[in-house]
Parts: structure tokens; sequence; C-alpha cells
């Protein structure tokens, strides 16, 4: 199954095994049992002809994998790259099960790929390619509300998951969860409020609560807190840029961006909406005005900054580059960013590294959020928002004329507001986020290891006490 090696490393596969038999170590269940949360369950891998608009066909490979079944549906995104392989498919998700399990988000973990990349095809194209998929995971129940859940990822957005909620609904008439067997649908197909930018700000309220320690921070040299706080930023795709917005609203300064193209850097600060303007006019973020661009685009992560956040693809910080590195800590809102090597190195130089499992799963915890809304057919606060604004407002009199006090317009309007769908599925993600990361460090702190073996033990016992609750194991 060790398909691909990056020079000279073991397959993405056999890193996310390694680490699990790492932190298995500290996880309480029997060993046996730990075989069975370990390994993937079930691999589909699918080859269809596309038909291309030159009337010329291409064979199309693709995969879905789900790695558990201890918890239904299973769930993660679909991503196009011509660099997917199975390999891959399946690392990404047996990560994906950990990661549901850390953040408490009732799933197993699954992965597909689509071998293409994007660039190269039309719109049209890329419709007959993600229709066609959807039909071939249809047809091995691959797909459904109940048993398998997609969801965007590299290279893939809401336009692919309208289409796959469309071809499923069409090839399942009548279903009425039907909306339920994609996440990060468009809001007028059944999406939710603060999906399209939940990964990012995912990253930032966990980047925040690891910068809000301020013991932690001492040890690396660094203030409590975001503001002030240096970063750069490889890839400024849905999870880079959104990342960035937050960490810049929060007050910290971006001096470095990293893109397919090149990378650019500024120590006075780069304003992100003025790049993107920037890059959607020329094509190019090279040339930013005010910002120098540097040799080759790896440059960007070897920038002396407080947080670096690797936001691209896998295998970025290897062993060549990890002795390079500058930042204190290391946020992982890509999947699998740093490789084993590196994330050793990385340690041994006392760097914090916030392992993606936990960083980026912020989409899928507002995902699961919009599954449950699909099923519940109603929008969050809907129900309760009139009433609890009438009742506030109620109390307001009420203290107004007991205690003789006026409240300002300003404090009103924050007493009274009732919470909306976006309110709710923020705090929502606020809490599981801050949980999640209390849940970690407590672990490192209490079998001294690192976060990411802290991380995946977490996960790894939770799956574990499904499975032994199941009364598989005695
Ligand atoms: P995306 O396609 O929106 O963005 C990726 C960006 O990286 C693009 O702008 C691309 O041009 C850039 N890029 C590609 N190669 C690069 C290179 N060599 N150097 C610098 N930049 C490069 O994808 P995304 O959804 O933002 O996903 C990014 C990462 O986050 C992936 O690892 C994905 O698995 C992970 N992730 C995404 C989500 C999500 O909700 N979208 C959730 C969890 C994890």
């Amino acid at each position: 199954m060790i398909s691909q090696t990056v020079a000279g490393e073991v397959s993405f596969l056999a890193q996310v095994n390694e680490a699990f038999d790492e932190a298995a170590k500290i996880v309480d269940a029997d060993r046996t049992l730990l075989d069975q949360v370990k390994v993937v369950n079930s691999v589909y891998r699918i080859a269809f002809p596309l038909v291309r608009d030159d009337g010329s066909i291409e064979v199309i490979e693709g995969w879905r994998a789900e790695h558990s079944h201890h918890k239904l549906p299973t769930k993660g995104g679909i991503r196009y790259s011509s660099n997917v392989n199975e390999d891959e498919v399946m690392a990404l998700a047996a990560l994906m099960t950990y990661k549901c399990a850390i953040v408490d988000v009732p799933f197993g973990g699954a992965k597909g790929g689509v071998k293409i990349s994007r660039l190269n095809y039309t719109e049209g194209e890329l419709e007959r390619v993600t229709r066609r998929y959807t039909a071939e995971l249809i047809a091995k129940n691959f797909i459904g509300p109940g048993n398998d859940v997609p969801a965007p990822d590299y290279g893939t957005g809401e336009q692919e998951m309208a289409w796959i909620a469309d071809t499923y609904q069409a090839m399942n008439h009548g279903e009425l969860n039907a909306l339920a067997c994609v996440t990060g649908k468009p809001l007028e197909q059944g999406g939710i409020r603060g999906r399209r930018e939940a990964t990012g700000r995912g990253v930032y309220f966990g980047l925040r609560e690891a910068c809000s320690f301020e013991d932690d921070m001492k040890e690396l040299g660094l203030e409590p807190g975001i503001g002030g706080k240096t970063f750069v930023v490889q890839g400024l795709g849905n999870v880079g840029y959104h990342a960035a917005k937050f960490l810049l609203e929060d007050g910290a300064k971006l001096i470095g961006v990293a893109e397919r193209e090149g990378a650019i850097a500024s120590e006075d600060g780069i304003d992100l909406d003025a790049l993107m303007e920037h890059r959607k006019r020329t094509g190019s973020l090279l040339d930013f005005p005010g910002a120098s661009n540097l040799e080759h685009r790896m440059d960007a992560l070897e920038l002396e900054c407080d947080i670096l956040i690797p936001a691209a693809l896998e295998n970025q910080i290897t062993e060549q580059n990890a002795p390079r590195i500058k930042a204190r800590i290391v946020g992982e809102a890509a999947n699998g960013p740093t490789t084993a090597g590196a994330h050793r190195i990385l340690v041994q130089r006392g760097i914090l590294v916030i392992p993606d499992a936990y960083l980026n799963a912020g989409g899928v915890t507002v995902s699961y959020f919009e599954w449950l809304k699909n099923l519940s057919h109603v929008r969050f606060g809907r129900l309760q928002k009139r009433f609890e604004e009438q009742a506030f407002g109620r109390l307001v009199d009420s203290l107004q004329n007991a205690t003789g006090k006026r409240f300002t317009e300003k404090e009103q309007e924050l007493i009274i507001k009732g919470p909306g769908e976006l309110d709710l599925v923020v705090s929502g993600l606020e809490e599981t986020m801050a949980n999640a990361y209390e849940n970690i460090r407590e672990t490192t702190k209490r079998h001294e290891v690192d976060q990411r073996v802290a991380a995946l033990a977490v996960g790894i016992q939770k799956v574990a006490r499904t499975y032994e609750s199941m009364g598989f194991f005695p």
C-alpha cells in the first residue's frame, strides 16, 4: 500500500501510522484493539472516462477511503490534485478519524481524491468529472447522509459540493435527508453560514488558545496573546486566507506569503486584501508594492517570525529545511505539512508545533453543524432568536424601571440581540477549539509528550473507547 516516497522519506500513510504507534504508547487500551483503530477499513478505487470539450476521451482516476466505521457517517473532504494517490487518500482518511475524535465530532474518518489539476479543465469538464465521481460513489454506497459525507478540500469548493448534492438528490429522489449527503455547500443549497471560513477561523481560535498560556509563551520567548505577533502563511487559498484574515483582525502582523508562483516578504506588514486584489489583477503575488520578492517560494518558510502557517500542501517542512525554520510556533493549517523527520527536528529545537489533526479541525466541526442543520431542516436560531430578543428586551425594561438607570442604545443592543446562525456557529466552533486545546495541553503535561503525540493519543483513546463500548473486545 505504501506507494510513494518523499525525497527519501517514508510515504504519507506510513508516517501517519508511525505517529499512531508513537501516540498509542500512552493510550490506555487493549493492544490488539489498537490494530483495528489503526487500519483503513475500506478503499474504493475508481477509473472512469471523461469526454473532454474537444471530444477526446481521458481516463480519470479517483479514490474514496473510509478509515473507521466506529461512528457513522464517515466524513472527509474530496481533493482534486494531480499528485493525489491511494496512499495519500488513506493517510488523510486516518487523520480525519483522529481529528473528528479530538474535537468530539461524532463521525468516522474518510477522504476522497480525484487525480486532476483543476487548472487544466474547463468548468463544464469539472462538472462532468464531479457528477460522474459522485455517481460512482453512490453505486458503491460510499456517499450518503448516514454512511459517508464528503466536504471540500484542496482544489474543491462550494461549486463541486453543489454538483455532488444535486447528483445525489437526482439519483435518490424523495430521500428526505438527501442534502445532508455532503457539506460545504452553498447557502442556497443547504449550506451553513460560516462554513467557508470555518477552517481558517478554527486555525485562528487554536493559535489564540495556544498563545493565551503565559507559561507556554515564556518558554518560547514570546509574550502571551496574538496582538503584535508576526506570521508567515504558505498558501492563500480558503484556509490560508481566512486564517490570515482572523489573525490580522486580532492584531497580528503578516510579514511573508508564499503561493505557487513565488513568495514575498515585508517587515512592515502586508495588507492581505490589497495583496489578494493585486494577485487577482496581475495573476501573481510577486511585485506587490512595499514587499520584496523572495528568490524561491520555499524561502518564505524560513523567514524570521513568531508563527509559521503552512496552509497549502503536505510535506512542505522536511528534514532538509526544518533546521532552518526560524518561527517559534508552527501552526499546521494544511494536512500533513511537516514530515515525521522534520517534526522531530522542530521539537528538538524547542519549536511549538500545533498539529494539523487539531488545528485545522474547524472545517469538520462546522461541517458537523451543517449536517445537523440539514437533518433538522431548519436554520439555527430561527426558532428562538425573536423570542429571546423579546425576553431580553423585557428584562432590560424591568431592570431600567427597577434601578432607574438607562442603558445606552449600544448596551441595549448587546444585551438584547438574539443569536443568529453565524453567531451560533462561531460560538460552537470557539468552544470546540478551546476545549480540545485544553485536553491536548493537559495530555502533553501529564505524559511529557509533544502536542502531535498528545492530540493523536486523545483521538485514539476516544475511538478505542467507542469500540470497547460496543463489546467487541473484553
Ligand atoms: P485551496 O485549494 O483553497 O488552497 C490551497 C492554496 O495553496 C492555493 O491558493 C494554491 O495556489 C496554494 N499552493 C499550491 N501549491 C503551493 C505551493 N507549492 N506553495 C505555496 N502555495 C501553494 O485549499 P484549502 O482548502 O485552503 O486547503 C489547504 C490545505 O488545508 C490542504 O492541506 C487541505 O487538506 C487542508 N484543509 C482544508 C480544509 C478546508 O475546509 N478547506 C479543512 C481541513 C484541512
